[in-house]
């Protein structure tokens, strides 16, 4: 039996920034991470890519401000240049009562966090990003927010984890997890058995199966966001682009090809680790591209894909210490927009593993707010 001081299960951008950080915070400790597949083969290696503060809701701005700063050191970080770019964020609006919506967002970004963001008029839209369609009204700017290629940021935590000196076991699949009272036995389906001290959930979309193992189970449903890619076009989008009233949002790589994303989420089959691609979803997020951006209008398709990602009814995440198991802490369900989490979060998991507290607020995330209310009562 393999014995380690933490074992974290998960190879997502979650499970790999949390052991990076822990690494590097203290390099004596023995710490396993353990993946089902290739690390950062599910949502973190195939997300569309968006680093994205704004239009978060305010109780995830500190959280994403943290991981805005390792993003901003990221390539020294992982030594890996993973295509990180502050390309600037636009969120158009096509119908004037849009407008207070981003309005809303600019005040609480720009004068709550300090984030660089404006508001753009259609004038104003139209002489910097002439491309956008006729029938804009107006646009939220966020010059803060980037991009990054998710392929090559999930593979880069993956071995800078391992660099650290993590125990890192892909194609292990844990199947099933436990508490003795004084340490946690974790063994894989092909029997291997492993113990340690605490244990860090970064299972993703499975992430409540290792939940309900230990009394505490969530609602969260897993769903598959839809992507797809056009062949590589000549460079005219910096942006990456998004609007407020139709489900699609795109970004020009620098190579060209445009990569474009939206809704509605398909169905999802985590038991079996699959995820679809609805032709009539590409269909349709094609056409909604020209809509927005009219010189894309012969630009083809070249794949589809998708990816299983959890979510919760509040659409925020599980990040915290368990509520029925010392030494447990859950990071999972990030409903969608945990890409630009993944460093924050991992410095955050590491704090409380190491030291049982934050300095990041994350009270929002408590796994304790789905807990009957009987429940809670007892706990409090
Ligand atoms: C198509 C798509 C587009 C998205 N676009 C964006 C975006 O633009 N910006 C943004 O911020 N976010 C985006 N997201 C969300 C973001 O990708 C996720 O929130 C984030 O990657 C979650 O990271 P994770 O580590 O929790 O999960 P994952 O990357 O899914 O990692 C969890 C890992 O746990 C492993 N695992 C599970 N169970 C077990 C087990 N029993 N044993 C061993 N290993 C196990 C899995 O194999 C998996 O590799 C998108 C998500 C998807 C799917």
């Amino acid at each position: 039996m393999s014995v380690y001081d933490t074992i974290i299960i998960g190879g997502g951008i979650m499970g790999c920034s949390t052991a990076l950080h822990l690494a590097r915070a203290a390099p004596r400790m023995k710490i396993a991470l353990l993946e089902r597949g290739l690390c950062g083969a599910q949502a973190s290696g195939v997300n569309f890519g968006n680093v994205r503060s704004n239009g978060r809701p305010v109780s995830q701005m500190p959280l994403s401000l943290r991981s805005r700063e390792i993003w901003s050191r990221i390539t020294e970080l992982l030594g890996v240049d993973c295509e990180y770019e502050r390309t600037g964020a636009l969120k158009i609006a096509f119908r004037d009562e849009d407008l207070a919506v981003l309005e809303g967002h600019v005040r609480d970004a720009r004068d709550g966090f300090g984030l660089a963001v404006e508001m753009l008029g259609s004038a104003g839209l139209r002489q910097l990003f002439p491309w956008i369609a006729s029938g804009a009204v107006g646009a939220r700017h966020s010059l803060d927010d980037g991009v990054a290629n998710p392929r090559l940021v999930a593979a880069a935590f993956g071995a800078a984890t391992r660099r650290h000196g993590v125990d890192v076991r892909e194609n292990f699949a844990v199947a099933s997890v436990s508490h003795s009272g004084a340490a946690f036995s974790v063994v894989g389906e092909g029997g291997a058995a492993l113990v340690a001290r605490s244990l860090v959930n970064c299972a993703g979309a499975w992430g409540n199966l290792v939940a309900s193992s230990f009394g505490e189970a969530v609602p969260m449903q897993a769903l598959g966001p839809q992507m797809g890619v056009t062949e590589p076009l000549p460079f005219f989008i910096l942006p990456s682009t998004s609007t407020v009233n139709s489900p699609i949002y795109f970004r020009q790589v620098r190579r060209g090809n445009i990569v474009f994303g939206g809704g509605p989420r398909a169905e999802v089959r985590p038991d079996l680790v699959r995820h679809y691609s609805l032709p009539e979803n590409t269909a349709r997020h094609a056409a909604l591209l020209r809509s927005v951006a009219p010189a894309l209008k012969s630009a083809r398709v070249i794949r589809a894909w998708s990816g299983i990602e959890g979510y919760l009814p509040d659409s925020l995440p599980i990040l915290g210490p368990s509520a029925t198991t010392p030494g447990l802490v859950h990071g999972f369900g990030f409903c969608g927009s945990g890409f630009q989490l993944g460093p924050g979060v991992g410095a955050v998991l590491a704090e409380l593993v190491l030291g049982g507290a934050t300095t990041t607020p994350i009270a929002a995330f408590d796994i304790r707010r789905f807990a009957p209310a009987a429940a809670q009562e007892t706990r409090a």
